[in-house]
């Protein structure tokens, strides 16, 4: 069994090469690549993919699996080995479930759609993209059709992002947060209680920005020997291997919040990447547990901490040296203020930390009733403006500040949404789960240090990687199942606070 264990590890530490070099590929493709290098990298890309999927769904794969089954299938084994060979096999067969055919199509049919996402977008023109995205739904539910299901289509689309999580957990999880967000915006918006985030809105030197960002992430615990952060136009965090997690940034001229909260954003999901046990490079454990757990992190680190009074009370001063024009005479309460200003806005990306949810809910509801063949792609237009107007009390003008906002449909990325949110939800569980560990955590933030905070999250969730399933690990780390009701009473306390509400 020794051998078997061997070879696995062997062919597994190639698909992750491979898999590795595609992401740097893809990396380059989005940073430096000059655009005439579009045609030349999609056929790189494809072959390195391909060879991945091959080498990867062999049946000398599932021979060694066969092999190791014994040691998989002692659920008492709780060994890293056991882990390996549990995710591999959950992988191999689901990867064996799609049909080549059906995998490459697909590929070529999200390059196009991308294409013409881009191009209705910028036209703002629905029509143009409506085609592409019945075909990226039609695709979706084929694939759930290869996966499998229990209960409900989407649950297989789910289940690729967030490992184990169900359409109806997500209902009950999003209509308890709804529940309890609704009455709590409108008590904000009719309190009469203004916040001015104008002094976010100047000018700020890029080159300032980003000396801010990079001494912020350090101190958070960021190891920028194992990283760097380059410029896109939408932020992301890459990795090839825990000691290579990169980050990227965009910088507004006339908006500090943007590269500010992005950048810490990014560097949570990063520092996650850097402290998975080492034990588990080159193979399949050897990444987050899931986008939800993955996004829990960023959100932990871009809102419990950077959106908080300690983090400002240690970093005000500094940031007014740099701005000592735009912020030298701004009062630390008013800054905190503005960079938690509640404003129902049509765009997700720009969103409050509390409005940000109604977004996400917005986009589950669409995909689900479109799945279920209530709505059709071709009313999302209307549906959206409707839905938006219910929800948030704004209604986008036109289709490039509604349904054409975001890039994950024209990417097949169906079934992704709800991870936002459940991140969100996560962060407040474990945030709490390591103040009751630490108590000193929030003054030792006010001291700009974060070692017991980022210690705590290596230990509980970081060094695990993907060894156990999202609930397994949630359970582990916090002693509880995914429970929204933390999250809400933070809400309810940050933003009760702020405008002087209580709901
Ligand atoms: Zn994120």
């Amino acid at each position: 069994m020794a051998d078997a264990l061997t070879g696995l590890r062997e062919r597994l530490s190639a698909v992750m090469d491979l898999n590795y070099a595609a992401s740097l590929l893809s990396w380059d493709q989005r940073t430096y690549m000059p655009p005439g290098g579009t045609t030349a990298r999609a056929h790189q890309l494809a072959t390195l993919r391909r060879l991945s999927h091959e080498h990867f769904t062999d049946v000398e794969v599932g021979r060694l699996l066969d092999a190791l089954a014994p040691i998989a299938d002692d659920h008492a084994n709780d060994s890293d080995e056991a882990a390996l060979i549990r995710r591999t096999r959950r992988d191999y067969e689901q990867a064996r479930k799609l049909p080549l055919e059906f995998v490459t199509e697909w590929a070529r049919a999200r390059a196009l759609s991308n294409q013409a996402w881009e191009e209705a977008r910028r036209r703002s023109d629905f029509a143009l993209f409506q085609p592409y995205l019945e075909q990226q739904f039609d695709f979706a539910k084929r694939q759930a059709e290869y996966l499998g299901y229990d209960e409900h289509p989407y649950d297989a689309l789910l289940d690729q992002y967030e490992p184990g999580m169900k359409t109806a957990e997500v209902r009950t999880i999003f209509d308890e947060l709804k529940a309890g967000t609704i009455p709590l915006l409108k008590a904000i918006l009719s309190s009469g209680g203004v916040v001015d985030d104008g002094v976010l809105h100047q000018t700020f030197d890029e080159a300032k920005q980003e000396q801010f960002g990079v001494e912020v992430t350090q101190a958070f615990g960021y190891d920028w020997q194992r990283g760097r952060q380059d410029r896109t136009v939408h932020p992301f965090c890459t990795n090839f291997g825990r000691d290579d997690v990169r980050i990227t940034t965009r910088f507004y001229p006339d908006f500090l919040s943007a590269a500010l909260f992005g950048t810490m954003h990014e560097a949570g999901h990063a520092m996650y990447e850097q402290g998975v046990d080492p034990a588990f490079s080159r193979t399949l454990l050897s990444r987050g547990a899931s986008l939800g757990v993955h996004e829990s992190q960023s959100r932990l680190w871009e809102n419990l901490v950077g959106r908080s009074r300690p983090f400002w009370q240690a970093n005000f001063t500094r940031l007014q040296e740099l701005f000592p024009q735009q912020l030298g005479s701004v009062d630390i309460e008013d800054f905190y203020r503005a960079i938690n200003k509640v404003q129902p806005s049509l765009i997700r990306v720009e969103a409050d930390e509390l409005t940000y949810n109604l977004h996400i809910m917005l986009r589950f509801e669409l995909e689900v009733d479109v799945i279920e063949g209530t709505v059709e792609v071709a009313d999302l237009p209307e549906e959206w403006h409707s839905r938006m107007e219910a929800m948030l009390g704004v209604t986008p003008t036109s289709d490039a500040q509604g349904v054409l906002q975001d890039t994950h449909w024209s990417s097949g990325g169906i079934g992704y949404f709800p991870t936002y949110t459940l991140g969100n939800v996560l962060s407040v569980q474990l945030w709490e789960r390591a103040i009751a560990t630490h108590p000193t955590i929030p003054d030792e933030i006010a001291r700009n240090e974060y070692g017991k905070l980022l210690g705590w999250l290596r230990e509980h969730v970081h060094r695990y990687g993907r060894k156990y399933e999202p609930r397994e690990l949630i359970r582990r780390a916090t002693g509880a199942p995914l429970n929204p009701q933390p999250y809400m009473s933070y809400l309810h306390r940050k933003f009760g606070e702020i405008y002087g509400v209580s709901v």
